[in-house]
């Protein structure tokens, strides 16, 4: 098994990108951030108690998404490996995830982190709200707020990567294809 994280703030293409490598190279794709979404959809008990968090842009708490992953990591035994998007958001949650992994008698190869300048972000994410209808996209407020809490509350997990030696920083920037390209790149020297 060969697992890779893929960080980034909200609008550095992660979901995109996650998507190709997943099909790529045979991995499973988990996002919180869908899965949670799916949870508000179906107005689920979970749905109805994280749904006014994830509209104000900040974190749900960490018990909620480890006992997600941990689930969906237990009903993929025969996986060749994930792709964690949106996952881990904490210190915390990058221990809870090591502690799974190791348990199954594997762990993470890289931290994939796109790196992209913050105007671009906002650009991206006001441009998606108009086909994505998430509530979260469509005002420019709530957007900075996601912004500011992945610096405050994520940049700490980048440096438990860092002290782990799996940071991987990737250019972020410009063509979908490119980033692909340059995120392969990585992959590949994994498996
Ligand atoms: P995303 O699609 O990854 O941008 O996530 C959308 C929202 O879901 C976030 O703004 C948070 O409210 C929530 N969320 C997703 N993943 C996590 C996580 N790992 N920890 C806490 N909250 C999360």
């Amino acid at each position: 098994m060969t697992n890779f994280l893929i960080f980034g703030p909200p609008g550095s293409g992660k979901g995109t990108q996650s998507v190709k490598l997943a099909s790529e190279f045979k991995l499973i794709h988990l996002s919180t951030g869908d899965m949670l979404r799916e949870e508000v959809a179906a107005q689920t008990e979970l749905g109805k108690k994280v749904e006014g968090i994830m509209q104000r842009g900040d974190l749900v708490p960490d018990e909620v998404v480890i006992s997600m992953i941990a689930g969906r990591i237990d009903s993929n035994k025969d996986a060749e490996g994930f792709i964690f998007d949106g996952f881990p958001r904490t210190v915390d949650q990058a221990k809870a995830l090591d502690s799974t992994l190791e348990d199954k008698g594997t762990s993470i190869c890289k931290m994939l982190v796109l790196e992209v300048e913050h105007d671009e972000l906002v650009k991206r994410l006001l441009k998606r709200a108009e086909v994505s209808g998430r509530p979260d996209d469509k005002d420019e407020s709530i957007v900075e707020n996601r912004i500011k809490v992945y610096g405050e509350k994520t940049e700490p997990v980048i440096n438990y990567y860092k002290d782990h030696n799996k940071y991987q920083p990737v250019n972020g920037m410009g063509d979908i294809e490119d980033i692909f390209n340059r995120l392969s790149k990585v992959v590949s020297d994994c498996i």
